[in-house]
């Protein structure tokens, strides 16, 4: 574990903490531009610039229990070892009872992470905001990537099992995948409140955030930007339809900070953290 500075206060020990914040600065299986592994600590340092107020939610990062416990350190080359380190934290701190957000890293960690989750929660729900389908069979021959992730926490799940939002790349077949056996909402975050709706409340729900959902020009630091995606009001709006939800762990993936020299990339990632950190 490294641990330099927390999120804005998460300043919690991990006994008293009913949140952790765990940081995997792993971008291995990035196809375009990799840089994903300096997310953690960029989107750290900006928070430090946030509030620790919400004037949207009206709830405050001060309020609640929350340890932020750094970074794993991850062997780079070695993917299964990654994919092991990731299961292995995230088991454990679902047997201590906590919920989780989990800073990318590339998307292809949500995978690990997942597979506890659903052991930990049988009958959970994956809520997934992203550009792409992430739904590939393989991707160059890989079963594990971040194109493929998507698909492979399906094959966990079943049918029905996964929302996913703001979609608008991928291959036909991935678009045929979605539609028929996830609920698929492609291009905008406009129904994200009615559909979510139709979960009962006590259902669990882990949030999966591809920052990529957002348009490039809101958000240029990340791997494989995507035109034609949403604002960051729209994002956020997006995620506050779960308040009042079941949620029990988030993800924020791929933000890539040093593609955006003005960094005002790792300031939106650090802000839509801070919001999700407030739902959990
Ligand atoms: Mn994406
Ligand atoms: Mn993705």
């Amino acid at each position: 574990m490294s641990r330099e500075l927390n999120f804005i206060a998460c300043e919690s020990s991990f006994t008293a903490s009913d949140i952790v914040i765990v940081g995997y600065p792993y971008d291995g299986t990035s196809s375009y531009r990799p840089g994903s592994r300096f997310a953690p600590s960029a989107i750290r340092e900006a928070s430090d610039g946030l509030e620790t107020y919400s004037p949207y939610l009206d709830l405050n990062l001060e309020d609640k229990k929350i340890c932020d416990e750094g970074d794993m350190i991850l062997p780079f080359g070695e993917k299964m070892e990654v994919m092991n380190i990731i299961s292995t934290r995230t088991e454990e701190l679902l047997n201590a009872k906590k919920k989780i957000l989990s800073l990318g890293g590339e998307h292809l960690i949500t995978y690990p992470i997942m597979r506890q989750y659903i052991k930990f929660y049988p009958d959970l729900i994956v809520v997934h905001f992203d550009a792409h389908a992430d739904l590939r069979e393989d991707y160059l021959g890989e079963k594990l990537s971040h194109a493929t992730v998507m698909r492979r926490v399906y094959e966990e799940l079943g049918d029905k099992k996964i929302y996913q939002f703001g979609i608008r790349s991928g291959t036909r077949e991935e678009f045929i995948f979605g539609k028929n056996r996830n609920h698929f909402h492609p291009f905008t975050l406009e129904n994200v409140k009615d559909v979510i709706w139709e979960i009962p409340d006590h259902t669990p729900i882990y949030v999966t955030i591809d920052l990529d959902v957002l348009d490039p020009s809101v958000f240029p630091g990340t791997g494989t930007p995507e035109p034609g995606g949403v604002s960051f009001l729209e994002l956020l709006k997006g995620i506050h339809s779960l308040r009042g939800k079941n949620i029990v762990g988030a993800d924020v993936v791929e933000l890539s900070p040093d593609y955006d020299p003005s960094r005002v990339s790792s300031i939106v990632a650090a802000k839509i953290v801070r919001n999700m950190l407030l739902l959990l």
